[in-house]
C-alpha cells in the first residue's frame, strides 16, 4: 500500500501551519495580540506559542472565532461528556470536509479487516436520544455533497438495555461495530461472563473514551475481533488512528500539530510521557494553536511495521469514563447521563455521584443562581429515567473540586460489586 513520503506530509503541515497562523494574526482577536502575519513560519514554530488550556476557551469562546467573512458557516459542535468541561467549538465549512475526507486514512484501515470497501454494514452504537458528533458531521455531508458508495450505517443506542442492543447486532449481522470503548468491553464482557450469543463483527472500532488493556485483549484473543481505536476530540476531530499493527495511533501529522510536553510546559523526548498538546492545522471557525487537550500520551520511537511514515502515539491515560451500574444489573454509560445536560446552556459543570445503588446525588455549576433554579428539576426527572427510576436529587455548587490526581470525574459510580452486594 503506497503511503506519502514523510518530507511531503511535513511540508504540507508546514504550509498549513503557515496559513493557519496568518489566518489567525488577522481575523483571530487571541492571536492578533500574540503575533504578526508572516511571522508563524511551520509547525515548529506553533510549538514556541505560549500553551492554551481548555478553561481560556471556555471563559472567552469569542477570542477565539474567526471574524473572517468565509469562515461564517459550518457547524457548532459540543465536547461529549468524557471531558468535565461543556466547550462549544466551531467548525468551518473546509474543516468539516477536510476531516471527512481524510476518514479514508482511517476507513481504509477498517475495509482491510471487512475485506471490501463498499456495501458493507456497520452499526454505530451512540447515544439513542441524542445526535452525537459522527451523526451531526454525517448529516453535514450529506447536505453538502453528493455522497457516494458507503457503508450502509444503521445505530443503536447505549442507553438502550443491553440485551436489545445485542439482539440488534444479532439481527442485523454488521461487519463493524463501532461505539465508545468503555461501552464495547462492557458488552463484550457481559457476553463472556453471561455466554450470551453474540454475532461477531470483523471488526470492532472505538472512540471518545478507551478500552483497558485487559478489555482489549479479551475481545482480540477469546471472540478473535480486532479492535481498532480512533483518537479524536471535538477541538481538533481527527487525531489519530490504528493501522493494521494496532501498536497505537498513527497521527494525521497534516492535520493537527502534535506535541507531548512535560510538567514546565516543554516539549519531552519521544518514548516519554507527558500531556497532549494540539494545534488544529485546518479549523478557521474556533482557532485552537497551541491547546492542552488534557490527555497523558507518548511518541512511540521508531518507524511503524505498516509502512506509514506518519509518528505513532501511545495514549497512556486517556478519557476513561465510569460506568454506572444500577440495582436490576443493568448498566448506563456516563454519555447518557451527559446527554439531557448537554443541551442546557448556562450549565457550565456537573458531576454525578452515586451514593447508593439507587440513590445519586446532581451537583450542577450554573452561571447563576436562577439558571440552576430553572434547569435542575428538568434535568433530575430526565436523569431519573435514565437511571430507571433512581431517586436523583440536584445540588447546587459554586465550583466543584477536582479529584485524585488533579483528574476531574463527571461521573463517579459505586463499583459493580458493591451494587451486586446490594441486590443480593
Ligand atoms: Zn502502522
Amino acid at each position: 500500500m503506497p503511503f506519502l513520503p514523510e518530507e511531503r506530509v511535513r511540508s504540507l503541515a508546514d504550509v498549513r501551519a503557515r496559513a493557519i497562523a496568518d489566518h489567525a494574526a488577522r481575523w483571530v482577536p487571541h492571536y492578533r495580540a500574540l503575533f504578526r502575519p508572516g511571522e508563524i513560519r511551520g509547525v515548529a514554530d506553533l510549538a514556541e506559542l505560549p500553551l492554551l488550556d481548555k478553561a481560556a476557551v471556555r471563559d472567552d469562546p469569542a477570542a477565539f472565532r474567526s471574524s473572517a467573512p468565509d469562515t461564517s458557516e459550518g457547524l457548532s459542535l459540543r465536547t461529549t461528556g468524557s471531558t468535565w468541561d461543556p466547550l462549544t467549538v466551531f467548525h468551518d465549512r473546509r474543516s468539516l470536509l477536510l476531516n471527512i475526507a481524510y476518514a479514508e486514512r482511517e476507513r481504509a484501515v477498517e475495509t482491510r479487516f471487512i475485506g471490501r470497501s463498499f456495501r458493507y454494514l456497520a452499526l454505530d452504537l451512540g447515544l439513542g436520544t441524542t445526535i452525537t458528533t459522527p451523526q451531526e458531521v454525517r448529516a453535514y455531508y450529506d447536505r453538502s455533497c453528493y455522497r457516494p458508495l458507503r457503508p450502509r450505517h444503521h445505530s443503536a443506542g447505549v442507553d438502550e438495555p443491553l440485551e436489545d442492543v445485542v439482539a440488534t447486532i444479532n439481527r442485523l449481522r454488521p461487519d463493524v461495530v463501532r461505539g465508545y470503548g468503555t461501552y464495547l468491553e462492557l458488552l463484550f464482557r457481559t457476553a463472556a461472563a453471561e455466554g450470551l450469543s453474540l454475532h461477531l463483527p470483523k471488526v470492532t472500532v472505538y472512540t471518545a473514551d478507551g478500552m483497558t488493556d485487559e478489555g482489549r485483549r479479551l475481545v482480540e484473543e477469546r471472540f478473535g475481533v480486532p479492535v481498532l481505536s480512533q483518537y479524536s476530540a471535538v477541538e481538533v476531530f481527527r487525531i489519530g488512528y490504528f493501522c493494521e499493527e494496532r501498536r497505537g495511533h498513527h497521527l494525521h501529522e497534516d492535520l493537527c500539530a502534535l506535541s507531548i510536553v512535560g510538567a514546565d510546559g516543554r516539549p519531552v523526548p519521544d518514548g516519554e510521557p507527558g500531556e497532549v498538546v494540539v494545534s488544529n492545522l485546518v479549523n478557521r471557525g474556533t482557532v485552537l494553536l497551541s491547546y492542552r487537550l488534557g490527555d497523558v500520551a507518548r511518541i512511540v520511537p521508531g518507524r511503524c511495521a505498516c509502512g506509514r511514515t506518519s509518528r505513532l502515539l501511545s495514549v497512556v491515560e486517556g478519557r476513561v469514563s465510569q460506568i454506572v451500574h444500577l440495582r436490576d444489573g443493568s448498566f448506563v454509560h456516563p454519555f447518557a447521563v451527559w446527554a439531557p445536560v448537554k443541551l442546557l446552556d448556562g450549565v457550565v459543570r456537573y458531576q454525578l455521584v452515586q451514593h447508593e445503588p439507587d440513590r445519586f446525588e446532581l451537583r450542577l455549576v450554573t452561571v447563576d443562581r436562577a439558571t440552576y433554579d430553572s434547569v435542575a428539576p428538568r434535568v433530575a426527572a430526565e436523569l431519573r429515567t435514565t437511571l430507571r427510576g433512581a431517586a436523583v436529587e440536584p445540588s447546587y455548587h459554586e465550583r466543584l473540586e477536582q479529584g485524585h490526581g488533579g483528574k476531574f470525574s463527571p461521573v463517579v459510580a459505586l463499583p459493580r460489586e458493591t451494587v451486586a452486594a446490594a441486590r443480593a
